[in-house]
């Protein structure tokens, strides 16, 4: 892994950050952290791979990116791209629309993976492979949730005792949002879904790519704003960036995986937190390790992490070693 937060797999690939020396370059999802330096690969890289989701969605959330010719390609799950003796295979990660994890092969038949965001559970298959590469977001032992409710009936039922008082407002990440939004429609919460241009934009990407999301209504247009104003029943969906500033007098509902003690926790006066994740806990990692019994794993110690503390317990509980990449400064 480099110092920038490339994952490099083989001779010739970079995934979720620029390297100048590997000329392909993965894409594994549309959040920010795994955009690193696109602009450089689209520059100088002979491909640049992602699924077709992952470029409508990376369009709209952090656009304008000029996605759509050279050397951008579109891969389906589990379609193999030729490099030199290479061979990449983009397979699916269940973690927002589009995501993938990244296997590669070469000519002697060693398989290098990186399994990008994922959640352990909607994730089949495990990728086999000599080396892993593996995100280390809840890599600590504390991470951990241990509570079996079921987290998504949890959440309907707070947001229909909620409507009650009228609106809702839900603050959650990009892919988060929409997923709340599909859980309260395959629910039948039939109010409105309100929400801003950029949150509109990327629930229509997830729809055209096979999401049920219900009625979506922005929330500069009149139907909206009157929803809105007048506090009436519908649910708001806002990016976590706006929670300081938007329904604060409304009921609300923060959507956050950094919750490990309990599903659903009062965190303000008519604001709760629900412990709905799009990444595995530190059980998923370990579990997913396991499972792929590599020779070899690294974590990733570049984004928010637990890289050190993780490839410490894989060392010790699985007997594999494991190192965390980049160093990071002083240690
Ligand atoms: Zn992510």
């Amino acid at each position: 892994m480099s110092p920038s937060g490339a994952v490099l797999l083989g001779d010739s690939v970079a995934c979720d950050a620029f390297d100048e020396s590997r000329p392909l370059r993965v894409v594994t999802h549309a959040h920010a952290d795994h955009l690193v330096g696109l602009k450089s690969s689209l520059r100088s890289c002979s491909k640049v791979l992602m699924t077709a989701a992952t470029r409508d969605l990376a369009e709209v959330m952090n656009g304008p990116l000029a996605l759509r010719d050279d050397p951008v390609e579109t891969v389906e799950y589990g379609e193999a791209v030729e490099y030199g003796d290479e061979r990449v295979t983009l397979v699916k990660a269940d973690h927002i629309l589009g995501a993938a994890q990244v296997l590669v092969e070469d000519a002697s038949d060693n398989r290098v993976a990186y399994t990008g965001d994922f959640r352990i559970d909607g994730t089949p298959p495990v990728l086999d492979c000599d080396v892993l590469v593996v995100e280390a977001t809840y890599g600590s032992p504390s991470c951990r949730r241990s509570f079996e409710l079921d987290v998504e009936e949890l959440l309907v039922s707070m947001v229909e005792k909620k409507l009650k008082d009228g609106t809702v407002y839900v603050f959650g990440f990009h892919g988060k949002l929409q997923e709340v939004m599909q859980i309260l429609h395959s629910a039948d919460v039939s109010v409105p879904f309100v929400m801003p241009e950029r949150v509109f934009g990327v629930s229509k990407v997830c729809e055209r790519h096979g999401m049920r999301l219900g009625c979506l209504t922005l929330s500069t247009e009149k139907e909206g704003r009157e929803l809105l104003d007048g506090n009436l029943p519908c649910v708001a969906f806002y990016h976590m960036n706006s929670r300081q500033s938007v329904g604060l007098n409304g009921s609300r509902l923060c959507v956050s995986g950094w919750e490990f003690h309990s599903p659903c926790r009062q965190i303000g006066d008519k604001e709760h937190l629900i412990a709905l994740s799009d990444h595995s806990d530190f059980n998923g990692l370990i579990e997913y390790v396991r499972r792929s019994k590599p020779k070899q794993v690294v974590t990733d110690n570049y984004r928010m992490s637990h890289g050190e503390t993780l490839a410490r317990e894989i060392s010790r509980r699985l007997g594999i070693p494991a190192v965390a990449m980049p160093r990071k400064h002083g240690v």
